[in-house]
């Protein structure tokens, strides 16, 4: 899509969770001019509408496919990160999961110094964005952009997951994001009408008849220009030519946790001795550019299944066409379709474990699906100590960045992962789940000790696809943006994606994001 003039109030790079709010939020004020300017290209696809499908947008054009360094606690592993490059970002490949991690998440925020980040100022903002198919409530909010879905259809092993943590001890909670956030559920998901309702479909495609909204695909930011300590333009790549755009008011970055660092580092803004060693002119001194990162570890621990319930055949066509005609059957799945948050210990505030259940073989990403039907758990970390890093590895802002993700680097962190993988055992030898548990593939009866559990799990380990904290808010040292998202020293220019929390919140992250992208919206457009 061409950009309509030349000449904008706001320029915003990325056009996932975060980009697409802010564009959609900043052009409702019809003399706001807004340039939205995306990597990637459109968002149009089967695969990326149906629910079940999303596992095989990675590694191809609509995923960055990302690799990890290699991780020191896990046998020095290089890990596979998909992030959505497309319409939507990562919003558009996502698993649809719609979960806002605890109150005192957010609390913990404001008490580090953030004004106005408590939960009690976040909520409005988390209703906004919301169209609860449950309507209006005092935590939801029932006329916003963004589909709340309950799951259309529940998979029988889904129920028999249920039923097995009730067992167990853990309370069935019917809303996540209610008045509690522990127990076990099936999740909500951002759906409409059986389909996968992305940041795209809910902001900026109703935004984009706006003659003061101009959207430009396959253009990939390479640099922020700033003079005189103001940020003033952008320079990107399209087409393999070197382009330039300037904002006469801000430059608001919104590429995520991979990228947004990454472009302030290219941009000369970041820890001066790798700005330098990168062979780049330092702008701006500013050490906590690209530290901090903080991610979801999971693991996979799998059975057979002995009854013909899971997601093995739903891509048969019958169930093709059921899904086309009339939006049911296996694939609205969004194939995690429950999970439990838990405390690994009852001292502990907020819930340090998320074990999702799937009905599906969910292994490496699912790259490497079963014929047979399968059943999972995915045990995840929620509140790592563990802290990585995004680093440059050229100048070239096409050359993807050195991620280190230092999983697991505490024994608390594994301690926690151990602990999930023997609920799911648990799980699968509690009764429920009687009539369908086969053998169990990962890690197999074999591996029984906590040793050999951690040792399954440094071999095995995965991301959950949570990446956040890399250009973090606050007031000390190491902070990127100030409570307003302001970069530090830099006027004009704004972080807002996930890469400004300062803390990975005890959930999904994209409600957490479209919530970030919503308050600033409201900022920049009081002018604070
Ligand atoms: C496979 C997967 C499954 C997930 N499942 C869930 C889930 O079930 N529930 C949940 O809550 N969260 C989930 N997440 C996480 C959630 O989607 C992200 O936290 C959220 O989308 C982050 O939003 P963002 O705006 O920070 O970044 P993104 O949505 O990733 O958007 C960044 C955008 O910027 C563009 N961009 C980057 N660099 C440049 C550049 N230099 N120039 C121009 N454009 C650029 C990218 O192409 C992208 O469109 C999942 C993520 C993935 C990848």
């Amino acid at each position: 899509m061409p950009a309509k003039s030349s000449a904008y109030d706001y320029i915003i790079v990325g056009a996932g969770s975060a980009g697409c709010v802010l564009a959609s939020r900043l052009t409702e004020d019809p003399h706001t001019r807004v340039l939205l300017l995306e990597a990637g290209g459109a968002d149009k696809g089967l695969y990326i509408r149906i629910p079940a499908a999303f596992s095989k947008l990675y590694k191809t054009k609509l995923d960055w496919n990302y690799e990890t360094e290699p991780e020191p606690s896990l046998h020095n592993r290089s890990l596979y990160w998909p992030r959505g490059k497309m319409l939507g970002g990562s919003s558009s490949m996502n698993a649809m999961i719609y979960a806002r991690g605890n109150p005192l998440d957010y609390d913990h925020w404001e008490s580090l110094g953030n004004a106005g980040w408590g939960f009690k100022d976040l909520l409005p903002y988390f209703k906004k964005s919301e169209m609860q198919q449950h309507g209006e409530s005092a935590y939801h909010g029932g006329s916003g952009p963004l589909h709340v879905s309950d799951l259309r259809r529940v998979n029988p092993l889904t129920r028999a997951f249920l039923e097995a943590a009730e067992a167990l001890g853990h309370p069935r909670n019917p809303d996540f994001n209610g008045a509690h956030h522990e127990g076990v559920g099936v999740y909500q998901v951002t759906q409409k009408n059986g389909r996968r309702h992305s940041c795209a479909d809910a902001y900026l495609c109703p935004a984009l008849t706006r003659r003061n909204l101009s959207v430009l695909t396959e253009a990939h930011a390479a640099r922020v220009l700033v003079e005189t300590g103001r940020a003033r333009g952008l320079e990107y790549l399209q087409a393999g030519t070197r382009k330039t755009v300037r904002a006469d008011r801000e430059i608001i970055l919104a590429g995520g946790s991979v990228n947004s660092p990454q472009l302030l580092l290219l941009s000369g803004i970041g820890p001066v001795d790798e700005v330098r060693k990168a062979g780049i002119h330092a702008v701006h001194d500013l050490p906590g550019v690209g530290k901090n990162l903080q991610d979801h570890p999971m693991v996979s621990v799998g059975y057979l299944c002995h009854e013909p319930v899971s997601m093995a055949t739903a891509e048969s066509i019958p169930n093709l066409l059921r899904y086309l005609l009339f939006r049911s059957g296996p694939l609205v799945s969004n194939v995690a379709e429950a999970g439990i948050f838990a405390r690994t210990r009852p001292e502990i505030p907020v819930p340090d474990l998320q074990l999702l259940f799937g009905p599906a073989y969910y292994v490496n990403h699912g790259l490497n699906p079963r014929k047979e039907h399968c059943f999972g758990f995915g045990p995840t970390l929620l509140t790592p100590e563990s802290r990585g890093s995004i680093k440059l590895k050229s100048a070239n802002p096409l050359d993807p960045p050195a991620i280190r993700a230092n999983y697991l680097s505490t024994r608390s962190d594994m301690q926690v992962i151990v602990e999930g993988v023997k609920l799911s055992r648990s799980l699968a030898h509690s009764q429920p789940f009687a009539r369908y548990r086969g053998d169990e593939l990962h890690p197999g009866s074999h591996v029984k000790s906590d040793e050999e559990i951690v040792e399954f799990i440094r071999n095995e380990a995965q991301t959950l696809y949570h990446p956040v904290g890399s250009c973090k808010m606050g007031s000390d040292a190491m902070a990127v943006v100030d409570h307003r998202l302001r970069v530090k020293g830099i006027e004009g220019l704004r972080v807002v994606d996930a890469s400004v929390m300062l803390c990975i919140t005890a959930g999904n992250t994209n409600a957490p994001t479209i919530m970030i992208a919503e308050k600033a919206a409201d900022m920049i457009r009081a002018g604070v």
